[in-house]
């Protein structure tokens, strides 16, 4: 199948979040999210610091249990409130197995090599066989230009080289959409591009991802939609480079003047 194809897949929903809330104790987080990605859709979300970015990123894979509402990831739903059991461990197992998640600081296995580390999941996790596993992890650090430091321990690379193996490591586990936690912003500004051309080519393969950024530049470039949150809640949504050019709500304009 064409890139094209993969993209243009008409009416497939791969993410849906509908009415999601989050409290932490008595402190709301979340007020009523909802929000869907199409298959082969990039979104980017944006906002202030304490917005509830990574707390709904952190409920799209189910590491923090929201108090109310339903999330699906392709096949998979879910749906919380004072009516429903807790999900079982195992169903919650195969529900994160379909979502990979790169986070700010990397948070690779410093005594496991580069391969190790992206052969683990595989291994641990899915229970394929070593030699497969390994494999596979050489074929992603290809794609993430790191062959050459398969062997190599994350104490011996850059920020930028670490960051490319914790998503081999995520592609590792053949998840269905990528996450990104401010992928990006723990690095020295020279190793950004070298990460974000990585993600680049993953929305031109097709693969679903919701990018929490502050390179907006790059959001409104390789995102299909941008999300603008504050204060737990979804300010303004629409087509990314509509929202990040030409914003209409006044809290939208005035978060994106800090970047001009
Ligand atoms: P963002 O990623 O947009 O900066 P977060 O989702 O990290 O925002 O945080 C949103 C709010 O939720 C903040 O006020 C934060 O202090 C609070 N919060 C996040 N996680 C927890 C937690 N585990 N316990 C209590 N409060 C939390
Ligand atoms: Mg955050």
């Amino acid at each position: 199948m064409t890139t094209e194809a993969v993209r243009a897949m008409p009416g497939t929903t791969m993410i849906a979040v509908e009415h999601v809330r989050k409290s932490f104790g008595p402190v709301p987080v979340l007020k009523d999210i909802s929000l869907s990605v199409p298959k082969g859709g990039v979104l980017s979300l944006i906002g202030p610091s304490g917005s509830g970015k990574s707390t709904l990123l952190r409920c799209l894979n189910l590491l923090t249990i929201p108090c109310e509402g339903t999330i699906r990831i392709g096949s998979h739903a879910m749906r919380f409130g004072p009516d429903h059991r807790m999900p079982r461990d195992r169903d919650l197992a195969a529900f994160r197995s379909t979502v990979g998640m790169v986070f700010q600081n990397f948070n690779l296995f410093p005594h496991m090599s580069v391969v190790q580390n992206v052969m683990e999941g595989p291994v641990t996790v899915l229970g394929r066989g070593r030699d497969e596993a390994r494999d596979l992890a050489i074929r992603l650090l290809d794609k993430v230009g790191l062959r050459e430091k398969a062997d190599a321990y994350p104490d011996r690379l850059s920020g930028g080289q670490k960051q490319r193996v914790a998503i081999a490591r995520a592609l590792a586990m053949q998840p269905e959409v990528m996450l990104f936690d401010e992928a990006t912003s723990a690095l020295d500004p020279e190793l950004v591009g070298e990460v974000l051309s990585v993600v680049r080519q993953l929305a031109s393969e097709g693969m679903t991802m919701v990018l929490v950024t502050h390179e907006i530049a790059f959001a409104r470039d390789v995102a299909d939609t941008c999300v603008f949150m504050r204060d737990g809640f979804v300010v303004e949504e629409g087509p990314a480079r509509q929202i990040i050019e030409d914003p209409q709500q006044a809290a939208t304009k005035a978060f994106l003047s800090h970047f001009h």
